[in-house]
């Protein structure tokens, strides 16, 4: 994951593994060694002390001690970084093993010249110089020359990424190593650096580890602190890439403490550096924050501007593992600017990735895509640009697969919380809307409801007044004409056999007001009205609970009174007569002197049965009776007691001509008088006569 404390120490072991060893055959030979030990720890002494032995050789010098010297100068001066210098001392050296007609020292000097092109980038055109020697170099059958030669081409093969021939041409190195005598140590330490180098970049952490193990065995007897500090980075690593934090953590410590030891601030950098990384990983936040807050101090201290950028960014992860997102960002970002102004696309490249990875990891897919593409256009710039240079082809095109992968996992990831997002939105609305909607129908319903209810109100007092009027007259609220049909609707039907001989029949008895017409062309219609609703109440008060009064017509009534036997009748007729006659009535300020005429006769009439004598028959009589009581005076009533005849000879008379039957004396006739308006005397009420 966190790929950055590695790749500084991936330019360390690159640049340890041209560190030139020489043959030492005599006392200029250990003297040429010796300093090639120097160069281990101080380059510019070893440079230096070169350089004053160079004047001291001469024409007489042998062609091994001279070859030796300028193969020793062009490492020390390639560490130096005097390039030019270097060049011209290949040359030198190559002119030299011309003369000499040396394969070893051609080998010696167009492995030198490769290592500079690969140095510079032109790894390819190196590994092609080196390939172009290599029979030459295998002619010599010199451990020397072919070490020197396989450690070089292994080291190309390393930098373009052809991680099987590399491992291959490392082993061959190792192997030349051990058979050199005088340097076995050394080359030894040199290959193995390039083997662990292989392993490492093709991910064999435990390859590497083993490898490791074998070098710090031999660093010792070298005695390089600077050789064993980097391994023991490498060893940390390789175990961080291994999960095994703690043990990371302590081969970290000890190449601090030999930084510390020695002097090496840059290299405590890197192990204070990698402790932070590995805090990192583990996610220890705070603790990532301190280490790497002290590697960038001593980064400075070293003017390693690569590993400031390093430990600036890893600062800025660890804040924004920390929830300090935006104080991160602003140290990665500045991270990102120096590692720019320093032309390390590289490193601003890895400085992305992992800021995309920060941002993932925070929940911030938008920015992570954002940055992953940052990187990647990044990425296609550096392939770009020198495609052989430094980054390894099939880790960095791995490494593109993966970015990729990883964009459109988070574009997944982020369209799927896009579509979340607008889903739970979606879902707010629906349920706003169903709320909305739940409340509408509820009011809806309510304003539905109190309609029905103000309806089914109206409704019921309309069928109230119905029914009502149904049954009733509306001016005087009698029972009407339609009452009166249906009470007598059932009794026809069953006339027959119900009713027994003993019983006492049902009385009728109809009314109609003398002269209404008077009244109405005296009092107007509304008088009239007045007078009809007067009589009205007075006949009610008048009759029993159980009879019934009826408006039969305009201004004629219908009483009904049930179990009424003759006398009962009488007596009724002379308490309605009085009841209407005996008082006037009050229209506005007029005083109506009213009377009526009746005519009353009882149901089943005479004994008969009312299918021979029916309701209507009976009524039709007692409206003869009234007529004849009109025909008299008025103010009257007849009653028709019973036939005197039998039914068959009496009744086609009666029904014609109540006069004529009553002459034929074919009827027994009661009548009853009204009383006087103004004197109450004449015919006084009788109360309940029977
Ligand atoms: P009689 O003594 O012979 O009965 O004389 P009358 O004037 O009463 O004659 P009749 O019974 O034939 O007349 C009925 C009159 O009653 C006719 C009509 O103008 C009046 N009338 C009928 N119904 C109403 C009503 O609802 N209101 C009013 N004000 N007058 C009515
Ligand atoms: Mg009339
Ligand atoms: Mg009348």
């Amino acid at each position: 994951m966190h790929k950055l404390g590695l790749l500084v120490v991936g330019v360390m072991w690159v640049l340890m593994g041209w560190h030139g060893v020489a043959v030492a055959q005599s006392g200029a030979m250990d003297r040429i060694d010796a300093i090639q030990l120097l160069s281990e720890n101080d380059n510019q002494q070893a440079l230096e002390q070169l350089q004053a032995m160079g004047a001291t050789l001469d024409a007489a010098t042998p062609y091994a001690v001279r070859r030796e010297y300028l193969d020793a100068l062009i490492t020390v001066q390639v560490d130096a970084a005097k390039m030019e210098a270097a060049q011209a001392t290949i040359a030198a050296l190559s002119k030299l093993a011309q003369d000499n007609r040396d394969d070893i020292g051609v080998v010696l000097a167009t492995s030198k010249s490769a290592s500079i092109m690969a140095l510079s980038g032109k790894t390819d055109a190196a590994i092609a110089q080196l390939i172009s020697i290599e029979a030459t170099a295998l002619r010599t059958a010199d451990a020397h020359a072919l070490w020197r030669f396989y450690l070089t081409l292994g080291s190309a093969q390393l930098t373009v990424g052809r991680f099987e021939a590399a491992q291959e041409s490392a082993l061959k190195s190792l192997q030349y190593a051990k058979e050199r005598a005088a340097h076995a140590q050394t080359s030894h330490l040199r290959s193995l650096n390039l083997l662990g180098n292989v392993y490492m970049a093709m991910l064999n952490w435990n390859k590497a580890l083993e490898v490791i193990d074998d070098a710090l065995v031999v660093v010792d007897a070298v005695g390089s602190s600077k050789l064993k500090g980097t391994l023991y980075l490498n060893q940390g690593a390789a175990f961080a890439s291994l999960g095994r934090a703690k043990e990371s953590v302590a081969a970290y410590e000890k190449a601090l403490k030999i930084g510390g030891e020695s002097g090496m601030v840059g290299l405590q950098g890197t192990a204070l550096n990698n402790i932070g990384d590995s805090y990192l990983i583990s996610k220890d936040y705070p603790k990532a924050e301190v280490f790497s807050r002290q590697a960038m101090v001593k980064f400075k201290e070293a003017g390693e501007l690569g590993g400031v950028a390093t430990a600036q960014s890893n600062i800025g992860f660890a804040l924004m593992g920390q929830g300090r997102i935006h104080e991160g960002v602003a140290e990665v970002r500045a991270a990102i600017r120096l590692s720019q102004e320093m032309g390390a696309k590289t490193d601003q490249e890895g400085i992305l990735g992992e800021l995309g990875r920060m941002y993932e990891q925070a929940g911030l897919y938008r920015e992570a895509v954002a940055t992953i593409r940052e990187q990647q256009v990044l990425t296609e710039q550096l392939f770009r640009a020198d495609r052989e240079k430094s980054v390894a082809t099939l880790q960095a095109q791995f490494d593109a697969v993966q970015r990729q992968k990883q964009i459109e996992l988070l574009a997944r990831e982020n369209s799927l919380k896009d579509a979340e997002i607008s889903n739970r939105r979606l879902q707010q609305i629906i349920t706003l809307l169903g709320a909305v909607v739940t409340v509408m129908a509820g009011i809806f319903v309510f304003l539905l409801y109190r309609r029905v209810r103000k309806t089914n109100l109206k409704l019921r007092e309309a069928n109230k007044q119905l029914e009502f009027h149904a049954v009733r007259d509306p001016l005087t609220g009698l029972y009407n004409r339609r009452s009166f049909f249906e009470l007598m609707k059932g009794r026809t039907s069953n006339a027959n056999g119900t009713r027994r001989e003993d019983e006492i029949p049902d009385g009728l008895m109809i009314l109609d007001i003398d002269h209404f017409k008077n009244i109405n062309d005296t009092l107007g219609h509304a008088g009239g009205d007045a007078v009809l609703v007067e009589i009205s109440k007075r006949l009610r008060a008048t009759v029993r609970d159980t009879d019934m009064v009826m408006r039969w017509g305009g201004e004629e009534f219908l009483i009904f009174s049930p179990k009424a036997n003759a006398a009962h009748l009488k007596s009724l007729a002379q308490r309605v007569l009085h009841a209407i006659g005996a008082t006037p009535i009050a229209v506005g300020d007029r005083m109506m002197p009213i009377t009526v005429t009746g005519g009353f006769l009882s149901l089943p009439f005479s004994g008969l049965s009312e299918v021979d004598c029916n309701w209507e028959k009976a009524m039709q009589i007692a409206d003869m009776a009234l007529y004849l009581g009109k025909v008299n005076g008025r103010n009257r009533a007849y009653g028709l007691n019973r036939l005197l005849a039998p039914f068959e000879l009496v009744m086609p008379v009666l029904e014609r001509d109540i006069t004529a039957a009553l002459k034929a004396n074919m009827v027994e006739l009661v009548e009853v008088i009204g009383p006087v308006a103004d004197a109450q005397t004449v015919e006084p009420p009788l109360e309940n006569a029977g």
